[in-house]
């Protein structure tokens, strides 16, 4: 791989980020894009947004978080489009990103924490995932993917039991309404990843986005939660409100952004989305 001379512009931009919401673009655009290709085809290097630490809500206890780069889906809710593009992140080889994870790992271990992969959708990058994922299993660290689950079948059954934890990320159970919220793009094959999950019998969250007026439609909400009930591995179900924090980056990065004059949804709407995954019998926050 080509060692790059000049300081690269992600030389001053710290790894860790008090949020994912913090823009960053560019960073690894000195990246040349046949290294690109190999690194994708072997998981030698990823690109990251950025990490968290100390976070409470991507999965059980308290939790270091990778947000990848890369996406292939264009939803209209999404809060953080800078994410889309991977050369947005920051290039950093498997041992980095390994080495991140090792400096907290026993006290990730002791609050009952764990590491926790989002993105973007990091499975725009499974081969970094997966060995991402074996090198912190292998330290006991318990692990976690939040996925939009359209890429699932690039990981082997092997590969996905040391995955501890898939939150995944539905959008929609009708194709129609998924093509809408994300920009064309089909769910068959999440739909295909849930139901292998099932089969192995993989713990799972499912996390919903609840945005007025584009995804609080209570029978597609009943359908998602029927099908989540019928997988019999999803042990907790949580209703994501929806909010503008984004909203800076669509305007900044030149995108069209159609929830502009989009409110929160009230806590009554949110209660409503919530009660029809308990009536499935999931439990639902
Ligand atoms: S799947 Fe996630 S990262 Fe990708 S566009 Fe949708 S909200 Fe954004």
């Amino acid at each position: 791989m080509e060692i790059a001379t000049a300081p690269a512009k992600h030389d001053s931009v710290p790894l860790e980020a008090k949020s994912p919401f913090e823009m960053r673009v560019h960073l690894g655009d000195d990246v040349p894009d046949t290294d690109v290709k190999t690194a994708l085809r072997s998981g030698d290097m990823g690109f990251l947004h950025s990490y968290t630490t100390g976070s409470a809500v991507d999965g059980p206890g308290i939790r270091l978080v990778a947000w990848t780069t890369a996406c292939m889906f264009r939803c209209q809710y999404c809060h953080n489009p800078d994410t889309w593009t991977l050369k947005n992140g920051i290039p950093v080889t498997l041992e980095q990103a390994i080495g991140e994870v090792r400096k907290y790992a026993n006290g990730l271990k002791r609050m009952g924490g764990g590491f926790t992969l989002s993105g973007g959708e990091p499975l725009m990058q499974a081969r970094f995932a997966a060995r991402l994922f074996a090198a912190v299993k292998a330290m006991g660290v318990h692990t976690a993917i939040e996925t939009n689950g359209f890429y699932g079948e690039q990981l082997s059954d092997e590969e996905l039991r040391t995955i501890d934890l898939i939150i995944l990320d539905v959008i929609a159970f009708t194709l129609e309404q998924h093509k809408r919220v994300t920009g064309g793009m089909d769910n068959s094959d999440v739909i295909a990843f849930a139901q292998r999950l099932a089969a192995l019998k993989r713990p799972m969250w499912i996390r919903y986005v609840l945005v007025p007026g584009l995804t609080d439609d209570m029978e597609e909400i009943d359908h998602v939660a029927k099908f989540a009930a019928s997988l019999g591995v999803v042990e907790r179900v949580e209703i994501l409100p929806f909010h503008q924090l984004g909203q800076y980056k669509w305007e900044r990065l030149a995108l069209d952004y159609k929830l502009a004059d989009t409110q929160p949804p009230s806590n009554a709407l949110v209660q409503q989305a919530v009660e029809r995954f308990t009536a499935a019998g999931l439990s639902a926050s």
